[in-house]
Parts: structure tokens; sequence; C-alpha cells
């Protein structure tokens, strides 16, 4: 399996455009590895997980071709995961036979992609339209499912990030031997993701990491570093990471975190990787 980072910023970007705090000038002098777009994920150049509006321009960024993506997985609806007129490009190919694209989302999340959809097009056309134009399927999932798809075993688990607004889902995803846990926006994980996690064994785990040294009590959306380091020991203890297996820190925000090489430094002791836009991993 075949990894690529496109993207591994919080919401608003790293550093964010408007800040001037110590970490957003840090990652403007660093350039490079310390500038991250929305969190976005590639595997084996088709399968994408989220689709936020610095995707295409990372995409292009780094010389990558999605001509090939089959399948999109969205985790949930905020519009740094999901941007629907991302999918007008493909409407305009040329000499290109796009393969029909399944796009996987909870309910909410997939009304909002199709509200976005449809908020593109003239008023009478329907979403049906849509679909063929961009050549596109919509699939409702739910957590603590598992389907195929093409070579893959796909699983959702319940996330912890506004679940009385919608339903955020972490995904397994299995390519024969090689299993990897993209785990992105979530607070404490439920007690009944973890026991459904307990049922695999990844050789990769990608987690939020996003608010850094902020204390937890300010945002309560997402994993700080002593959260995030608590479920990596969980993670391995239990042996749903696999021993000698690979843990991310990812979707990293400005405001609780140093910039890239810092940021590096502080996780290599605990054997942790940070996560970078257009990073490539074989696992
Ligand atoms: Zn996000
Ligand atoms: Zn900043």
């Amino acid at each position: 399996m075949d990894i690529l980072f496109l993207g591994t910023g919080a919401a608003e970007g790293f550093p964010n455009p408007f800040c001037e705090c110590p970490s957003c000038r840090a990652a403007r002098r660093e350039k490079g590895s310390a500038l991250r777009g929305n969190s976005a994920l590639l595997i084996n150049g088709d399968l994408l997980i989220d689709v936020g509006p610095s995707v295409l321009a990372n995409a292009t960024r780094f010389g990558v071709s999605l001509a090939a993506v089959h399948t999109v997985l969205l985790t949930h609806p905020h519009p740094d995961h999901l941007y629907a007129p991302s999918f007008r490009a493909r409407r305009y190919v040329a000499k290109t036979r796009l393969p029909l694209l399944h796009i996987y989302g909870a309910a909410p999340t997939m009304r909002k992609l199709t509200g976005g959809l449809k908020a593109l097009q003239h008023r009478r056309t329907t979403l049906q339209q849509i679909a063929h134009l961009y050549r596109l399927r919509f699939h409702t999932v739910r957590p603590f499912q598992s389907w195929r798809r093409r070579q893959y075993r796909i699983t959702t688990f319940l996330a912890n990030h506004q679940n009385d607004r919608f339903v955020p889902l972490l995904f397994g995803i299995a390519e024969r031997h090689t299993h990897l846990l993209y785990a992105c926006d979530t607070m404490l994980l439920p007690e009944e993701t973890w026991k459904a996690l307990r049922r695999h064994r990844f050789d990769a785990i990608i987690l939020d990491e996003a608010t850094g040294f902020q204390d937890q009590q300010v945002n309560i959306d997402h994993l700080n570093m002593e959260n995030f380091l608590a479920h990596h020991r969980r993670f391995t203890t239990e042996r749903i990471l696999k021993p000698g297996g690979l843990f991310f820190a990812n979707h990293l925000a400005h405001f609780g975190n140093p910039a890239h090489r810092e940021l590096t430094r502080y996780l290599r002791r605990h054997n942790i990787r940070v996560a970078y836009d257009g990073l490539r991993v074989r696992l």
C-alpha cells in the first residue's frame, strides 16, 4: 500500500495566512514540509480520504494525477474536509476516461455533498444529472460497517467530533495483508470504537493531534498532545498497532503546535512521525 499525504493541516492551514503567531512565522521561514493544507490522504493513487478546498491544489503542487481515483471516503461535513466544488473539475477533462467515482460518507455528510453539488448547477438540474455529468455514485454508510470496494476492505468507526450535529467517521482500509487506520478529527475515542478497533491489527495509524500543547478544555473537538500521546500508548499496549507499526501525527493546527522541525524533534522520542504535505510512505 502506497500512501501520500495530500494535506496535513487543520481547517485554516498551517501557517494560517492571517496569523503572525511564532508557529506561523516559523512555518513561513521553514517552508517545504512546514506548509500544510487541509488534511487528505491518497492511497495507491485510487482511493482518496476527504476533499477539502486545498486538496486539488496540493495534487497540482506535488504533480499527482487523480484521474485513477475510483473511491472517496468522507470523514465528516466540515468545510476543510468536504468542498463540493472540487468535484466540478471532473466535468472538464479532455482525452481522459474517468472511472466512476464512488463516494462514501454518513448521511449528514452526504446531504451536505449533494446539496453543495446541486448549488453549482442550474436550479432545475437533478442530482441524477449531476452524478452523470461528474461520473459520481453516492453511498450512505454508518459507523461500524464494513464493505469491499475493488481491492479494499473498508471499515467505519465512530469518531468523537461534534456528534450532536453529524456522524463523524474514522476509516480502516485493508488491502491484502496491509491495514491502515485513518483517525482525524476526533477527541477521545468512544469506548465502543476502542472495542471495535481491538478486533483489528493496523500496520499504520494516522491520528489527529490538532491542538498540540493547547489546554484540552479550550478545544473539545480534537486531541491535544497529552491525549494524543495517551491514545498512542493505548494503541500500542493493546496491540491495535502492530509491533513495529507506523504512527503519524496529523491534522495539525498552528495555535498549539510548533512548526514542522521542532514538532518532529519532539515526537521522535515517542517513535511517532509527523505527517507533512507530500509525504509518501510505502506500507
Ligand atoms: Zn478538520
Ligand atoms: Zn498562527
